[in-house]
């Protein structure tokens, strides 16, 4: 008879059946959206009121969560989402410097190879020419051992001028000899020059990886820090409302989804925020929306808060 695998063969607690502790209840509807508040904001255009049902002003309940408080929350969350942003930014082009320095060192050995290989080209033309001027020199020796025993002037002058052929052709030799040992000298030079280079580029490798290493371990820690600290912060934004961050914020260029009023204009699109759109958002009563780019707009109140 097969047991139930799945069973616990001893445990000290009794049963696990235990009813989870239910989590308090979040948005009790406590009273009704006062209608009339609304209609008042008939010049301001319905699109740039993002949470319109979010109408309800209770400070002092702990259950839901004032707009201003919510705007406080949503400018703050975007500081430490920004900074998260800028951390993965840094760490993307870390890797880049690295690879950039391996791409150079590899660059550099290929032209060291290159260079010792045409140096071995050059000492095996310099052996070339010397035994060829050895041969020269054993054809020479010859010919003046057979001027000894020639018949006649016209042999003798044959040979002279084979002598002196052999003669030219080791000066010749021994020009190219000359050639091939100062090109092989300036080889040399810049092969030991490269090295030096790629010595010092390699050190350059080793601290970079080093840090890149350090770097990781250390943005890691900061990331995590910001994330617990960012999702801290969504406690105090609705899911709606943070869903609507969040789409922005992929949408829009830089991350930005909640920006400062900066000059009378949109912090995200530079366009112009109309008088009325402003004063309700320093009023703090509403979360609105750039028209143009659809970002949420805070003023100096909120960030200096936040600050
Ligand atoms: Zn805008």
């Amino acid at each position: 008879m097969a047991k139930k695998t799945s069973t616990p063969i001893a445990t000290s607690e009794p049963s696990k059946l235990k009813k989870k502790v239910a989590p308090k209840a979040k948005s009790e509807p406590k009273q009704d959206v006062k209608k009339g508040e609304e209609k008042e904001q008939g010049m301001v255009q319905e699109t740039v009121v993002l949470e319109e049902k979010m109408k309800r002003e209770a400070p002092d309940e702990k259950l839901e969560y004032s707009n201003e408080q919510k705007l406080v929350a949503l400018y703050n969350l975007q500081q430490i989402d920004s900074q998260v942003d800028k951390i993965r930014i840094i760490r993307g082009e870390l890797p880049l410097e690295v690879q950039d320095l391996e791409d150079e060192i590899a660059g550099l050995e290929t032209r060291v190879d290159n260079y010792i290989q045409e140096t071995v080209q050059l000492e095996k033309s310099v052996l070339e020419k010397k035994n060829a001027i050895k041969e020269s020199q054993t054809l020479i020796k010859r010919y003046e051992e057979q001027q000894m025993n020639v018949r006649n002037n016209r042999e003798y002058d044959s040979l002279s001028k084979e002598i002196e052929f052999q003669n030219l052709e080791i000066q010749l030799s021994e020009k190219r000899i000359k050639e091939f040992q100062g090109t092989l000298e300036v080889k040399k030079q810049e092969i030991e020059r490269l090295q030096n280079v790629l010595e010092e580029r390699r050190g350059d490798l080793e601290i970079k990886k080093g840090e890149l290493d350090d770097i990781i371990a250390e943005t890691e820690k900061e990331e995590n820090e910001l994330i617990l600290s960012s999702e801290k912060n969504q406690e105090f934004i609705e899911e709606r409302l943070l869903a609507a961050y969040t789409r922005i914020r992929k949408n829009a260029r830089n991350g930005l989804a909640v920006v400062q009023i900066e000059r009378d204009a949109c912090g995200g699109c530079f366009n112009k925020i109309p008088p009325q759109h402003q004063l309700d958002i320093r009023m703090h009563k509403k979360i609105i929306v750039c028209e143009y780019c659809g970002r949420i707009l805070v003023d100096d109140g909120i960030v200096n808060y936040v600050k």
